[in-house]
């Protein structure tokens, strides 16, 4: 049995192919699998788990059908989606796990994070995240009509766009020294993330042995999934 791995979908109404070829994978793929995990940015954004969104809510809907035929599914926050909570584990199925998690895969513990926060290089986007992810940021945030709310995560894309455009291409990636420290302080040689949409598979030294750092792909153009099973893992390109 395959344990798959997929992030970065930004699944969002004004954009449908990678949600057409998404729910083409929960029907064929991710069926036959052990446990479909989802580390990070399912969403394009979510405003809260009672955003009544009909293609947010056929998303929820197409987890909750794979999820009820006994496939385990479980789903990362990412910075797109970072407002999932037990509401949307109930209508989807799924389970909310923490970044970072530690999981074993096949005998081996591997790490799982979503990635932005290895990003340390992006000094402003690392203070904005640790304001949003403060419990009493989200309070207040949750405490907002839908409306706004919507209004504000509508906001807060074009912000991010802008930023994504002026900030260089190194200080969007993951620095090395923060998965280093990662690895390091949870005694892994595997690490597995997404967010920079990047997919490639790193090969590294971590204190003298081999360590690899595994990226997944984003959806935009085609899909991307890691499947690993007892006789190893392949990252691969889903064509669209
Ligand atoms: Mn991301």
């Amino acid at each position: 049995m395959t344990t798959l791995f997929i992030s970065d979908l930004h699944l969002d109404a004004a954009a449908p192919a990678a949600g057409t070829q998404f729910f083409q994978f929960l029907q064929q793929r991710a069926r036959g699998a052990e446990a479909l995990y989802i580390l990070g940015d399912l969403f394009e954004s979510w405003v809260g788990d009672d955003d009544d969104e009909p293609y947010r809510d056929q998303v929820c809907q197409a987890l909750a059908h794979l999820t009820a035929l006994g496939v385990p599914c479980y789903v990362m926050c990412g910075n797109r989606d970072f407002l999932l909570g037990r509401g949307f584990e109930a209508r989807s199925g799924t389970r909310v796990i923490d970044d970072p998690v530690i999981t074993e895969l096949y005998g081996e513990p591997v790490l799982l994070t979503h990635g932005d926060a290895l990003c340390t290089a992006d000094r402003s986007y690392q203070r904005l995240r640790s304001v949003v992810r403060a419990p009493r940021w989200q309070q207040r945030f949750m405490g907002l009509p839908l409306a706004a709310r919507r209004t504000l995560a509508e906001q807060a894309r074009a912000g991010s766009r802008r930023h994504t455009s002026a900030a260089g291409e190194l200080i969007m990636d993951a620095d090395p020294a923060a998965v280093d420290a990662a690895m390091r302080a949870c005694g892994v040689r595997t690490l597995v993330h997404g967010h920079t949409h990047r997919p490639a598979v790193h090969e590294l030294q971590l204190d003298g042995s081999p360590a690899r750092r595994i990226v997944l792909g984003a959806w935009h153009e085609h899909g991307s999934c890691l499947a690993w099973d007892a006789a190893g893992f392949r990252l691969e390109q889903l064509p669209r």
